[in-house]
């Protein structure tokens, strides 16, 4: 009983966190132990047994062209915490306009004291001006409609000593947002960016970052005196003479994850090598997070479309948050820490939920910080998607520990913005998101639900969807009226 008590707190503490990134971590242990309490006896949601039905396939978009391509050759050393870049980006104007300027976007900088440039140049690049994590890049001529220009960045962090997607530990070295990158650029609305917003308790609100599908290609050098490295990285590396050589194509980012700690433990799956890069404290759980990766992979082909790279890591993290990345999941230690053979589990719920955003954030854009209940609502249902198919006598226990208990309210489509902070952010998006998305299956009806969101999933692929392009893909397979539960989820609901 006791354990079971102390799970369920720790599933309340951890999960008030996924995907949230914690500024300090004294904002990391959040105080749930109240709520606790206000569990309802059962769930008042629907627990429909029906499992997502099979719709046709569809054909994914063709590959766009003239993507970005960034290039990177790092040195990294491990022990001293620093790491050497020559960033080059080969960019293409795909507007019907000269482009006078490009602007990069360099997180790093929200790190005093880490980042340091050496040199900025290229063969249009003008002038340079710094505005916060921004540098706005003029060009001298002007970047006419279908050319291309190339841009090289020699930089170098000093990793900062914190435990967290971007700087090291005793642990590990994680670098997660970590070189310059070129945003989004809209005709109508110029470069999309967000500002990174922090609420009162110091606590990162949601993610900021809108990246294009872009080609990375990276050569890691390891260099100074750490031995026995292993590297986790957005995709699979091949060893070359002095150097290890990655290439991830179609990708928002490439984010890489190195310990002189990892076990790691391989499994193939339907073509997806799945892996895990576990601490030695953990024993099994990596042969558990490789199971319930298994599952959802299954169950995400059939939702969206088979997995479309080779290989999936799971990485145990440092911290206690859990962060999506391409191809790269990190999974708090403390979840795997707390890991127990037993059906009811923080892996069991966020192992999903991560690798649901393999779709809903890579290969399906949204914007993060304005509409973020388009990957986080889905991702939390997700959570409900995979109790419903593969631990059906927990489900209610699903809704009651991961949504009802909070007693959550808010509007689905807040941005991260949201007075109140992170707690009202998850509450509103996550959860309440979770509960419109089950609302809205009630009034569709599995069929039509799951083939709107295949739907969806499909035609926005390699795209930055909007609310709009997701009630475009409900509208084509039901015309329920909806205008009572939009009203109840929505601060501005859509109008068909
Ligand atoms: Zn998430």
């Amino acid at each position: 009983m006791r354990q079971r008590f102390l799970a369920l707190i720790i599933a309340l503490s951890l999960l008030l966190s996924a995907c949230g990134q914690p500024a300090t971590p004294a904002a990391e242990l959040p105080t749930p132990v109240a709520q606790i309490t206000k569990l309802p006896e059962s769930s008042p949601n629907p627990t429909s047994q029906a499992q997502p039905t099979n719709s046709p396939e569809l054909e994914l978009p063709a590959e766009p062209k003239n993507r970005t391509v960034y290039d990177l050759d790092v040195n990294l050393d491990y022990a001293q915490h620093t790491v050497s870049v020559v960033e080059r980006i080969t960019y293409y104007n795909r507007n019907n306009q000269a482009m006078n300027e490009i602007l990069l976007l360099i997180p790093p900088r929200y790190f005093p004291g880490t980042y340091s440039e050496g040199k900025i140049s290229g063969d249009l690049v003008a002038q340079s001006r710094e505005n916060g994590i921004q540098t706005m890049l003029s060009l001298e001529p002007a970047l006419q409609p279908g050319a291309s220009t190339q841009i090289q960045i020699i930089f170098t962090l000093i990793l900062p000593n914190r435990q967290g997607v971007f700087g090291w530990s005793d642990l590990q070295t994680n670098l997660v947002d970590w070189f310059p990158i070129i945003p989004p650029f809209d005709a109508a609305d110029g470069w999309q960016v967000n500002e990174r917003v922090v609420d009162a308790s110091n606590t990162i609100v949601g993610e900021y970052i809108l990246a294009e599908s872009a080609d990375f290609n990276l050569r890691l050098r390891l260099s100074g005196s750490a031995k026995n490295l292993t590297i986790a990285a957005s995709s699979e590396g091949e060893q070359q003479l002095d150097f290890i050589e990655y290439q991830l194509p179609l990708a928002r980012t490439f984010s890489l994850s190195i310990s002189d700690q990892f076990v790691t433990q391989e499994a193939q799956h339907h073509g997806v090598t799945i892996r895990t890069y576990v601490f030695p404290q953990h024993g099994e759980a990596g042969e558990a997070i490789i199971e319930v990766a298994k599952n959802a992979l299954d169950m995400f082909a059939e939702l969206f479309y088979p997995y479309p790279r080779q290989t999936l890591s799971l990485v145990a993290a440092d911290f206690l948050h859990n962060m999506e990345t391409d191809g790269m999941l990190l999974i708090s230690k403390g979840v795997i820490d707390f890991y127990r053979d037993a059906p009811l589990n923080n892996l069991t719920i966020l192992v999903p939920h991560e690798i649901s955003h393999q779709w809903l954030y890579s290969m399906v854009g949204n914007n993060p910080a304005r509409e973020p209940w388009l990957d986080e609502a889905f991702a939390t249902y997700s959570e409900a998607l995979y109790f419903e198919r593969f631990q059906p006598e927990h489900l209610e226990w699903w809704w009651a520990n991961r949504v009802e208990g909070f007693e959550p309210k808010g509007w689905v489509d807040s941005n991260t913005s949201i007075p109140g902070g992170y707690t009202a952010y998850r509450d509103a998006v996550y959860l309440n998101g979770a509960k419109f998305l089950q609302n809205l299956r009630d009034i569709l009806g599995d069929e039509a639900f799951f083939a709107a969101i295949k739907q969806y999933i499909n035609e926005n692929t390699y795209r930055i969807a909007s609310g709009t392009d997701f009630f475009n893909a409900i509208r084509v397979y039901s015309d329920a009226d909806l205008e009572i539960l939009l009203r109840q989820f929505f601060a501005r609901p859509p109008s068909f």
